[in-house]
């Protein structure tokens, strides 16, 4: 017997799954909003149509789907086996039927989510490796997942709005953009990000040693916008011009 449930036991990952699930819903629905003809407009990322995009995170979702099964079963099954390869997927993917577009949405989310559904407790934590060369526990593909899907509903670029990113998303994201901006050693602006709709917290960008920083405010999902390199609303900076995020992916 299959089990109907998650295995998981760990409060922090349940919601995390959730989190994934709310975005899937999300991007589903704004997937379903579309029309055929509408499928092959821009999307808000820059040289793809929606149906690249489409293509991408249905993709996304099997090449999760085979970091599950590799740690179900210890057999090692990469996301993609090269950057190539998932680039050729993607561009074979958008010159898909818009029935076939969306069977793959479908069925990909699906399958993810029975192979979360069945991992077994302790499989959680083994260890796979991202398409970036990573090493994580299977518990990763999680909230890589609900970045894919939460912002990638965002991207199709028919209404959905950062204003709809769930807070935990949010303040999960942005400072580990942030981070990774230090970890490579961007050059990044002398900036402090200071959320209006969060209390007492801030992201400091620079050490700013040697000069006030400027301070960048705004709601925190705008914040996360500006930082994920999106477009968006409502900041506000101390400065003149409002300096460029440095790029995220
Ligand atoms: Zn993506």
């Amino acid at each position: 017997m299959t089990a109907r449930t998650d295995n998981v036991t760990d409060p922090a990952l349940a919601a995390q799954l959730l989190l994934a699930r709310r975005g899937t819903a999300y991007f589903s629905r704004k997937l379903n909003e579309l029309s055929d003809p509408e499928l092959s407009g821009p999307s808000l990322l820059d040289g793809w149509t929606r149906r690249h995009l489409i293509a991408h995170v249905g993709y996304n979702a099997r090449a999760l789907t085979r970091l599950t099964e590799w740690a179900a079963t210890g057999v090692e099954t990469p996301m993609y086996a090269s950057p190539q390869q998932r680039n050729e997927e993607i561009n074979f993917g958008a010159t898909l039927s818009p029935v076939a577009l969306r069977h793959l949405s479908e069925h990909a989310i699906v399958h993810l989510n029975v192979e979360w559904r069945d991992l077994p407790a302790e499989a959680w934590q083994a260890q796979v490796k991202t398409a970036q060369g990573r090493i994580v526990p299977a518990s990763e593909t999680v909230w890589m997942r609900a970045r894919e899907v939460w912002l990638h509903a965002i991207d199709l670029g028919n209404g959905g709005s950062m204003n709809d990113l769930p807070n935990e998303f949010v303040d999960r994201l942005t400072p580990e953009i942030v981070a990774l901006w230090k970890a490579r050693g961007d050059t990044v602006p002398n900036l402090v990000l200071r959320p209006t709709d969060r209390d007492g917290l801030e992201y400091r960008l620079d050490d700013a040693t040697l000069q006030q920083p400027a301070v960048l405010r705004g709601p925190a999902a705008q914040l996360l916008a500006w930082a994920s390199g999106r477009p968006w609303d409502g900041l506000e900076c101390d400065r003149e011009v409002t300096p460029v995020a440095p790029r995220w992916l």
